[in-house]
C-alpha cells in the first residue's frame, strides 16, 4: 500500500501530531479539526475501511476503543465524545485506510449532515 497516506503516517514517513502509538495503532490529531478535540486512531496494518473488518479483527477493535477511552480521559473529555468511522463515498470516507475520528469538547449535533 505504497500510495496510502495513513500507511505513510503510521510508518513515520509523513509527520503527524501524535497522541499515542504502540505496535498495533497510532493516534494523531486531525489536520483539519472539526471540534476542539479531534484526533484519528488508525491500525498500523492496512485495512481499507470498517467494511473490510472480519471477526479476526475483534481484539484489534477492542484495543482501539480502549485506547480511545483512555485518551479521552487524559484529555479531559468528561462531557462525552463521538467516535465516527466513515465508509465509502456515501459515508464520506476520503482516506482509504480504516480510521476512527474522535471528536469532543463541543456539543455535537445529530443526525450528521
Ligand atoms: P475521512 O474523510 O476519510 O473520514 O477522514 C479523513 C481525515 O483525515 C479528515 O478529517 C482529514 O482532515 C484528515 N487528514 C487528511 N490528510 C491528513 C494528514 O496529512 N494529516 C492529518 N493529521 N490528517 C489528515
Amino acid at each position: 500500500m505504497n500510495d496510502c497516506l495513513f500507511c505513510k503516517i503510521a510508518a513515520g514517513e509523513i509527520p503527524s501530531n501524535k497522541l499515542y502509538e504502540d505496535d498495533q495503532l497510532l493516534a494523531f490529531y486531525d489536520i483539519d479539526p472539526q471540534a476542539p478535540v479531534h484526533f484519528l486512531v488508525i491500525p498500523k496494518k492496512h485495512i481499507e475501511s470498517a467494511a473490510a473488518l472480519t471477526e479476526a479483527d475483534g481484539a484489534l477493535l477492542g484495543h482501539i476503543f480502549a485506547v480511545i477511552a483512555r485518551l479521552c480521559g487524559e484529555l479531559g473529555c468528561e462531557g462525552g465524545y463521538r467516535v465516527v468511522s466513515n465508509v465509502g463515498e456515501d459515508g464520506g470516507q476520503s482516506v482509504k485506510h480504516l480510521h476512527f475520528h474522535v471528536l469532543a469538547k463541543r456539543s455535537l449535533a445529530w443526525p450528521p449532515g
